[in-house]
């Protein structure tokens, strides 16, 4: 039966990649990627010639046509997000609902690897057992809302991703929304050269980022 691959790629750091991630792309017709430059450096790395072709949310239907035909043919087709698990804060879920719905005798095979979020909490030092994900927060409007559900979010730690330029704004809303006297935990650039962890309460940690020119780099942001 074929499958569709859903393949986690490493977020920084291509020797996370795994054997059985490798395999996959290996073994699909076609893989279809958030980004393809990105993707395209991971399949050049590893000696992998399947055409890398593009799949966002905006992608036309054809991506999607294509891929129940590939699956009817009996062909593998493999989904890779720009780094991490497809589907975590990113546009994967589309292509897996509608393979699902529309392609039911195909195979939709996890093949896991690293995430952001859990690679964070992992070092994060907070416990985990329960914890409340709730990706990015929105860039313009409901931002009040979002930071209000960070006070009452009943499972903690909460993580939050968040991009560069946003990051200063992000722990000043939070600090708002929670208090400054709230211990954080933010992990900068995981499993790269500069992978940083800044810890401390959200009013230490707020002033840290403030201080410096600019913020460069990934964030993800855990609240205790
Ligand atoms: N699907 C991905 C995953 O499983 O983690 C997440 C995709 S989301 C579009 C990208 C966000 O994840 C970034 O803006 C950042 O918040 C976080 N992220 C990804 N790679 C990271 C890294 N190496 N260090 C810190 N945060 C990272």
């Amino acid at each position: 039966m074929a499958s569709l691959y859903v393949v986690a790629t490493p977020i920084g750091n291509l020797g996370d990649v795994s054997e059985r991630a490798l395999a996959a792309l290996r073994d699909s017709s076609v893989i279809f990627a958030e980004d393809t430059r990105v993707t395209g450096k991971l399949t050049a790395h590893f000696g992998i010639r399947v055409s890398v072709r593009r799949y966002n949310e905006h992608a036309p239907d054809a991506a999607f046509r294509e891929t129940r035909e590939r699956l009817k043919r009996g062909e593998n087709v493999a989904l890779v997000s720009d780094s991490g698990t497809p589907g975590i804060s990113d546009p994967g879920v589309k292509l897996v609902a509608f393979v699902a719905r529309e392609a039911p005798n195909a195979k939709i095979v996890p093949i896991p690897g690293p995430s952001a979020a859990v690679a964070a909490l992992s070092v994060s030092g907070m416990p985990a057992n329960e914890f409340t994900f709730l990706g990015f927060p929105p860039a313009k409007r409901k931002r009040k809302a979002f930071f209000a559900r960070v006070a009452v979010a009943d499972a903690r730690p909460v993580v939050i991703y968040e991009a560069p330029h946003r990051i200063a704004k992000t722990l000043g809303e939070l600090a708002e929304a929670v208090g400054e006297d709230v211990p954080v935990f933010v992990a900068r650039e995981l499993t790269k050269m500069y992978e940083e962890h800044l810890r401390g309460t959200l009013g230490e940690v707020k002033k840290l980022l403030a201080e410096r020119e600019k913020a460069r780099g990934e964030f993800v942001i855990v609240v205790a």
